[in-house]
């Protein structure tokens, strides 16, 4: 066994693995973790059942300044090998669709507590409610402050995450701790978070989910396409397809540029094939309100904005034309909302931005700038699409720094 000890700050995702690896190194290990349990974003990911990774793993599916470190950690370091780690300790994967692995049990408690079993089994001594308040560097030593009085450490492993939802743990007290000690930290902004309008007409559909496409404009330029469910709430918009631009949105607002959701109600058809559908439908000898008309449809809470941007002047079915028709269409297809805000980092699910890369070795992650320093997981300037890409780095981050820390 070395005679250096190494303490994690974070017992999430990047460091039990880190802290697993590590001490099957034959390292003496100590995780610190502020919550009073281990991995409480695990615990409540995926629904409660955890989508643990993914199959196809692919370099477009991450994100950071530096595309370069992405491609270096990721080499070598596929879904395979998650696999094979979780194999090790005892979890079986399925797959759902898409690539989404998940465990076979199906339960995100079943990952927490077959980490922490393992960690406890090669011997990482785990301190729990041990919130990291500073942290000093002299020469060959870290003296790092906690909750728990002050410990020391020839080697400090940084996995204390991103400031994203904050009530289960999310804080940048790793990033202020990094630049204290000298390095340069990429802004972070909340990702796969719901969106907020303040269109006055958006509250009166909430709670209409419907499968839909959202086209994001910024400045009045086309930014991103994403399909999947539109939900409306009384704060604005959710559902897949928005968590899945928001990243985008979350950039292009910080910039104070204008934003704006194109929306497509009924992707499932053409413009042609819907102006069809509705042409068909037309009795020329109706009295039935158009609302009415349209009621077999779309969601009626979704109406009165679809004729109030079609602009449609036409109140009865019998004088529906194909103009008038066409107007509907368009506005079925194009509905616009405008976006002020993302609903911050109480609920994002991950944040962008964090340690800048340039300054971290890729393949051992250790500082570039403090040796003996090293990071693991989201605290690093990389987050992924949804679909288990953040757990992928989470845990092949950790995995690295774990198995190619020198002792
Ligand atoms: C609701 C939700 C659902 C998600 N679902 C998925 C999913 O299904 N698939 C997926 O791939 N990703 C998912 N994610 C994202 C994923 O959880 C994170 O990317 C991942 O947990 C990051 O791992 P990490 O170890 O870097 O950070 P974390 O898991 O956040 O762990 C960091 C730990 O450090 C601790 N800490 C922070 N500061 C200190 C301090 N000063 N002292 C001591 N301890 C400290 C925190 O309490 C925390 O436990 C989800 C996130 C959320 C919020």
């Amino acid at each position: 066994m070395s005679n250096k000890n190494l303490i994690i700050i974070g017992g999430g995702a990047a460091g039990l693995v880190s802290a697993i690896c590590r001490a099957r190194a034959g390292q003496k290990v100590t995780l610190l973790e502020q919550n009073n349990k281990l991995g409480k974003k695990i615990l409540v990911s995926g629904n409660g059942k955890c989508n643990i990774g993914n199959k196809y793993i692919n370099q477009k599916r991450f994100h950071g300044e530096n595309s370069a470190f992405i491609r270096e950690v990721l080499d070598g370091y596929g879904f395979d090998v998650v696999e094979k780690f979780f194999r090790s300790i005892g979890l079986e994967l399925v797959e759902d669709k898409d690539g989404k692995m998940f465990p076979m049990s199906l339960q995100a408690s079943s990952v927490v507590e077959l980490l922490e079993y393992e960690a406890k089994r090669v011997g990482v001594e785990i301190v729990c409610e041990c919130g990291v308040t500073g942290i000093e560097k002299s020469s060959d030593m870290f003296t790092v402050e906690t909750t728990h009085g002050k410990k020391t450490c020839q080697k400090l492993l940084l996995a204390s995450g991103s400031p994203a939802t904050p009530q289960l743990g999310g804080s940048n007290a790793g990033h202020i701790f990094a630049l204290q000690m000298g390095h340069s930290v990429v802004p972070c902004l909340p990702s796969l978070v719901q969106l907020c309008s303040h269109d006055s007409w958006v509250k009166k559909c909430a709670g209409v989910k419907i499968a839909g496409v959202a086209k994001l404009y910024a400045n009045s330029e086309f930014i991103i396409e994403k399909s999947g469910d539109l939900l409306f709430a009384d704060y604005g918009i959710s559902g897949l397809a928005i968590l899945d631009l928001s990243r985008e949105a979350s950039i292009r607002l910080a910039n104070y540029e204008y934003c704006e959701l194109s929306l497509d109600l009924m992707p499932q058809f053409t413009k042609e094939q819907l102006t069809n559908l509705l042409l068909q439908r037309v009795d020329s000898a109706s009295q039935k309100p158009i609302e009415l008309w349209l009621y077999g449809v779309i969601n009626k809470k979704l109406i009165p904005i679809i004729l109030e941007q079609s602009k449609c002047k036409i109140r009865v079915e019998k004088e529906l034309n194909r103009k008038e028709i066409g107007k509907i269409v368009y506005a079925m297809k194009n509905l616009k909302l405008s976006i002020n805000d993302t609903k911050g980092f109480k609920n994002a699910e991950v944040a962008t931005g964090g340690i800048n890369t340039t300054e971290v070795n890729p393949h051992t992650m250790e500082s570039l700038v403090v040796p003996n320093l090293y990071f693991a997981g989201e605290i690093l300037d990389v987050d992924g699409d949804r679909g288990g890409f953040n757990f992928h780095f989470a845990w092949i981050s950790g995995m690295r720094a774990g198995s190619q820390m020198s002792m």
